[in-house]
């Protein structure tokens, strides 16, 4: 059967949520499963808390008397990378050869979320083999109307590493909803071990109005490509360049006029990618 989920999503469980998990069930009521991934540092010490509101909810009908999933997980940091830990509801270590041991132990889906320059490092030194994909699309950080391109061009590179490295998709909901994407899993049954083995396996694809994508990283784009494309590179040259432009800022005097018109040059176009 096909069931249609989303993942990545904070509640008021996170300092930056607006929502609680039965407000997201009614705003996101067609959905059969959401995946909850608050930020592990604002709500580690509530974890029987939140496992224990979660399964009230599941044994709950939404509205539309239809039966949702809900998903416990984390969006845990390590050393300013963000990793989403689901199906999972333990301690989360500090140490990376701990958190190594964690994932073996308990096999939760690991997705590296919104990853940047600096997160590919990380991936390709230690963690390649212990995580199950990356968002390649994130619909809080990346364009609304087409994914990152750059982002695929990593994944194709990491799958020659790793070829079980798979394309995700992150809502990362706060305070709304972001875009209409959903990922579309086959699975045996709207259980938590039949969803997150189907999405581990890859048996899923991810839709919204402007393009379909699948784990390995086929994609199909309704519309005119060339223009989101060449975006897509300039935003990558972009972010190769900011390390680099940022160092020549920080050495101009303070209060400087210029400095203040670069700094709001790079926020414009580094903000939101
Ligand atoms: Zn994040
Ligand atoms: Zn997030």
């Amino acid at each position: 059967m096909e069931f249609k989920g989303l993942l990545h999503v904070h509640s008021t469980y996170s300092k930056d949520g607006k929502y609680t998990i039965q407000q997201i069930k009614e705003l996101y009521k067609d959905y059969d499963f959401i995946a909850i991934t608050n930020h592990y540092e604002h709500c580690f010490e509530k974890s029987d808390q939140i496992h224990y509101e979660i399964n009230e909810q599941n044994n709950q009908l939404n509205s539309i008397g239809k039966k949702q999933l809900i998903i416990l997980g984390f969006e845990y940091q390590y050393n300013c990378s963000h990793i989403l830990f689901i199906g999972l509801a333990e301690t989360i270590p500090v140490d990376l050869e701990q958190i190594k041991i964690l994932i073996r132990k308990k096999n939760p889906l690991v997705i590296l979320a919104h990853p940047q320059m600096k997160d590919f490092l990380l991936l390709k030194e230690s963690l390649i083999n212990y995580v199950d994909g990356i968002e390649v699309y994130n619909s809080l950080h990346n364009d609304k109307q087409y994914p990152a391109f750059h982002l695929f061009r990593k994944l194709k590179k990491l799958r020659k590493k790793n070829n079980t490295i798979k394309a995700f998709f992150g809502e990362d909901f706060h305070n709304g909803v972001n875009s209409d994407t959903a990922i579309y899993v086959t699975a045996e049954k709207l259980e938590e071990k039949d969803i997150l083995l189907a999405l581990k396996n890859g048996n899923y694809y991810i839709k919204n109005k402007y393009f379909t994508y699948y784990p390995d990283g086929r994609f199909e784009y309704i519309g005119r490509i060339f223009f989101p494309y060449m975006k897509s590179f300039f935003v990558e040259v972009l972010q190769y360049l900011n390390p680099k432009v940022g160092k020549v800022i920080y050495y101009l005097p303070y209060s400087s006029r210029i400095k203040q018109k670069l700094y709001q040059f790079l926020k414009l176009f580094f903000g939101r990618i």
